[in-house]
């Protein structure tokens, strides 16, 4: 086996929440992370001095309703809405169509029985 030279080494430092700062030793060809688990109060501890890459290519926040309109149109949604109410008013679904249910009987629990 060959005894390869180590591999330069850098120092890099982190630092937790609470100002705990460590410096830990990598190999320059290392991928060093960002962050690091405090040592001291297992925190998650930030690269000092690495700022966190912006990405302002990033899309704006996709709602939910964006989301939604992806796949609808407004009026659909709307004559959605319009049925699912009326199906509300009808007590055919909602509250009123639960307490219709008569409650099933309880159910046995399945998986493993504790016995003492
Ligand atoms: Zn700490």
């Amino acid at each position: 086996m060959l005894d390869a030279e180590p591999a330069p080494r850098q120092l890099v430092a982190y630092e937790c929440a609470r100002k705990h700062r460590v410096e830990v030793p990598f190999s320059v060809e290392a991928e060093v992370p960002d962050t690091w688990e405090c040592p001291r109060c297992s925190n998650e501890a930030l690269r000092v001095g690495h700022v966190q890459p912006q990405r302002p290519d990033e899309k704006p926040v996709r709602t939910h309703w964006d989301m939604l309109l992806e796949r609808r149109s407004v009026d659909e949604l709307q004559e959605l809405l319009d049925e699912r109410l009326d199906l509300l008013r009808k007590g055919d679904i909602g509250p009123g169509f639960l307490h219709a249910y008569e409650k099933p009987a309880a159910r046995t629990r399945k998986g493993r029985a504790t016995t003492g």
